[in-house]
């Protein structure tokens, strides 16, 4: 499942590629991708005609302003989704949802394997939240200010389930998935089933610190290397070769050569080193 780097590098895609990107032509072929009230008539109508302007990104949410009418075309990737980008006319294939054009007849295409891939569109003046709800129930971004060690303390207060569990609660903190909680747990020593209100002010801020290291090294290799992750120009970001603990079950730890473990918590595969992390 794409998480914050991989959606970071989507929107970055994005943003190059539709540039000036004027929306001649529409089509859904799926309707369950339109998340949006009126579905995908609305949709369709919204976006036609329209400019793509700036590209902003909020937990794992990618949303596109559209000129000139400044309403938003919102997009969730959820597991599978992915764009792709045909210069030249080139046939769907059979997971193909929606399509985009241009009048130039170059296509934006919004692939989705598994379906769950959401799409909407706000109409001008409408608050964004309104249409697009699970953004109101959003934490704080991790490189946000008011993502600091005291703000996880006093969230983490008395609670007992793990911290691994805590990491993936997108009300806790906006976009960090299984890959970047396993990682950030190793970074920062601790053992993902810790208590989360356990943890002591330095460790909260240890691993604070860990969780935004690691989502910059990723979105600076372009994302995360797993099957279903592409950018727009059919690229495997690169993360996955620098991984010290996720996938990496019975390789000896890259720090002190202890086997690294897994296990599921939370119905989640966790991976970590009993050495490393206490
Ligand atoms: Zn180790």
């Amino acid at each position: 499942m794409p998480e914050l780097p991989e959606v970071e590098t989507v929107r970055r895609g994005l943003a190059d590629r539709l540039a000036h990107f004027q929306i001649a032509q529409v089509e859904v072929c799926r309707s369950r991708a339109i998340a949006s009230p009126g579905g995908p008539e609305q949709f369709i109508t919204g976006l036609k005609g329209s400019t793509v302007g700036d590209w902003t990104r909020r937990g794992k949410y990618l949303m596109a302003e559209l000129q000139p009418d400044r309403s938003v075309w919102g997009v969730h990737l959820r597991m599978t989704g992915q764009f792709q980008w045909h210069a030249t006319p080139a046939d769907p294939c059979p997971h193909t949802r929606v399509r985009f054009w241009n009048a130039a007849e170059e296509e934006l295409r919004f692939v989705d394997v598994r379906s769950f891939g959401e799409m909407w569109w706000v109409p001008p003046g409408c608050p964004t939240e309104q249409v697009i709800s699970g953004l109101s129930r959003l934490g704080p971004e991790p490189f946000s200010s008011v993502f600091t060690s005291t703000y996880l303390q006093q969230r983490l207060k008395g609670r007992s389930r793990p911290i691994k569990t805590a990491l993936l609660d997108q009300g806790l903190v906006a976009g960090v998935g299984n890959i970047y909680a396993d990682e950030s747990l190793f970074r920062a020593g601790i053992m993902p089933f810790t208590p989360a209100g356990r943890l002591k002010g330095q460790q909260l801020e240890t691993l604070r610190e860990a969780l935004v290291t690691v989502l910059q090294i990723s979105i600076g290799a372009g994302g995360t290397t797993f099957s279903d992750f592409r950018d727009l120009e059919g690229v495997n970001g690169n993360y996955g070769g620098q991984a010290w603990v996720y996938r990496r079950a019975g390789h000896p730890c890259r720090c002190c050569g202890t086997t690294i473990l897994r296990e599921k918590l939370s119905g989640r595969s966790t991976h970590w080193c009993p050495t490393c992390q206490a």
